[in-house]
């Protein structure tokens, strides 16, 4: 399957008219708006963007399109598909109105035109890393990573052809531009990383990419896009682990890949983007590039015809669905999640039991959050459980509010050991490098009442020093 280019919500018309398919928000009439289009606040663009229901029966909701293929209707309209000439889904794994309906909602929710919806958070963040390579590269990051993504650098990548360099101190700017290699693609990190809740200086990195010619790519999972929008800093690329608080829910799992459209991916570096391809022909049998056919969105229309087409980490309809509804409700949740946390943060600050607590208004970025995150820090901390390892497992087992798993973002708060569990995979080696300590326990809040979180910490931490 080839086809669907750069039109995030290419089929969402029956009439697969691109321009008014692609009418990102909410309005009047179209045809009667000749003015420019309304600039909708953020809480409008989530509850709206992406989705005109005039074009599918009124349904208030997006329509779950639970459908495999879609009818060519003739020859001569299956070759205009095939040929790119007319934009509209033919085959659900790079394509399908529902996840048309995610992508556009979350490219309007950061103002840029391109993104591509996968199967989960490490299909985008794989995804974004292979794509930007193009075949073997290096990428510059931090230890300060998600530990699937820190395992994918130490085990598929790495055999792919794609090495890790990392700065120890992610939070000095200079460390980075000192680690560039000319074999560098890009410069790739977690905007509130995971688990240990520190900010980093995203427009200082964007700078100092853009002087050498790469892109910065940033994993804004933690941070959401209604704390941080990271191309207002720079950013090139922006992933999301959707399973997280886009969702909000714990009931599906879905990645994002989202492009501001104004990287240059020059052809000597990035050949990938303008390379002439048979598969990509016109209808004359002109072979064209991925920069011929998508110029505003080469790097999320190459993850979908080239890898979502070969790797098939298809985001499935009802899963889209579910995504979408959540964020309907996304910046009233992370509201209160914030104040749930910053009321958590203030009981462990001074117990006894904790020996320090990772929140970014906390640690060595505390100034960065003035910046970035105006609206809150995020809803993730960690903190050092103070006391031998048997009352650490007694801790983590008397919880009763607190759910023991291994997500975050979740409606309901959760706890985790990462050292035994989520970073579980990585070599002590890795461990030590993220200084990821054995006492650390991260907790995500959720929407519960602080009192009762607060309460189940200080039974939990009485039962641990019995
Ligand atoms: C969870 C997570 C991922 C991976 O997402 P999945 O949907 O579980 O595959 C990537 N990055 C960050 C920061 C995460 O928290």
């Amino acid at each position: 399957m080839k086809q669907e280019c750069p039109d995030t919500t290419a089929g969402l018309s029956p009439d697969p008219n691109p321009d008014i398919a692609a009418d990102p928000v909410p309005g009047p009439d179209p045809e009667a708006a000749a003015g420019p289009a309304p600039a909708y606040g953020f809480d409008t663009l989530k509850v709206r963007a992406g989705y005109d229901e005039r074009s599918h029966h009124f349904s208030t909701t997006v329509p779950i399109y639970q459908t495999v293929a879609f009818g060519l209707d003739s020859p001569e309209r299956a070759r205009r598909l095939f040929t790119l000439e007319e934009s509209h889904p033919t085959y659900s794994r790079t394509a399908n109105p529902t996840v048309a309906a995610l992508e556009a909602r979350l490219a309007a929710l950061h103002g840029v035109k391109g993104a591509v919806a996968l199967a989960t958070g490490m299909a985008a963040v794989s995804c974004a890393l292979i794509n930007i390579c193009g075949g073997p590269g290096r990428i510059l990051s931090t230890y300060q990573l998600y530990g699937g993504t820190l395992d994918g650098f130490e085990n598929l990548y790495a055999q792919l052809g794609i090495q890790f360099d990392a700065v120890t101190d992610a939070n000095s700017p200079a460390a980075f531009e000192r680690a560039l290699t000319p074999e560098t693609k890009a410069i790739f990190v977690e905007s509130i990383t995971n688990p240990l809740a520190s900010v980093l200086d995203l427009e200082a990195l964007a700078n100092i990419a853009h002087a050498h010619g790469i892109p910065l790519i940033v994993d804004n999972t933690v941070a959401t896009p209604y704390l941080l929008n990271p191309f207002a800093f720079g950013a090139d690329i922006v992933v999301y682990s959707a399973t997280k608080a886009l969702c909000g829910h714990g009931n599906a799992l879905a990645g994002v890949v989202l492009e501001s459209g104004s990287f240059a991916y020059s052809p000597r570096t990035y050949p990938q983007f303008s390379e002439k391809l048979w598969n990509l022909r016109s209808a004359a049998d002109q072979e064209r590039s991925i920069l011929d056919v998508c110029p505003d969105t080469p790097f999320t229309s190459r993850i979908r015809m080239v890898l979502l087409n070969s790797l098939g980490a298809t985001l499935s309809p009802f899963d889209a669905w579910l995504i979408l509804m959540g964020i309907d409700t996304l910046s009233e949740r992370v509201v209160k999640q914030v104040q749930n946390t910053q009321a958590v943060v203030a009981y462990l600050r001074t117990h006894p039991q904790v020996a320090w607590v990772g929140y970014p208004t906390d640690g060595p970025g505390a100034e960065l959050v003035q910046k970035y995150l105006p609206k809150g820090a995020g809803s993730i901390l960690s903190f050092g459980f103070k006391g031998s390892e048997a009352q650490r497992r007694r801790f983590l087992g008397s919880v009763r509010v607190f759910l023991y798993q291994a997500n975050i973002g979740d409606a309901r708060s959760l706890i985790i050991d990462p050292e035994l569990t989520t970073h579980n995979e990585l070599s002590p080696r890795m461990r030590e490098k993220m200084g990821l300590t054995p006492d650390t326990i991260r907790l995500s809040l959720g929407l519960e009442d602080p009192a009762d979180l607060i309460e189940d910490l200080r039974q939990a931490f009485a039962e641990a020093s019995q």
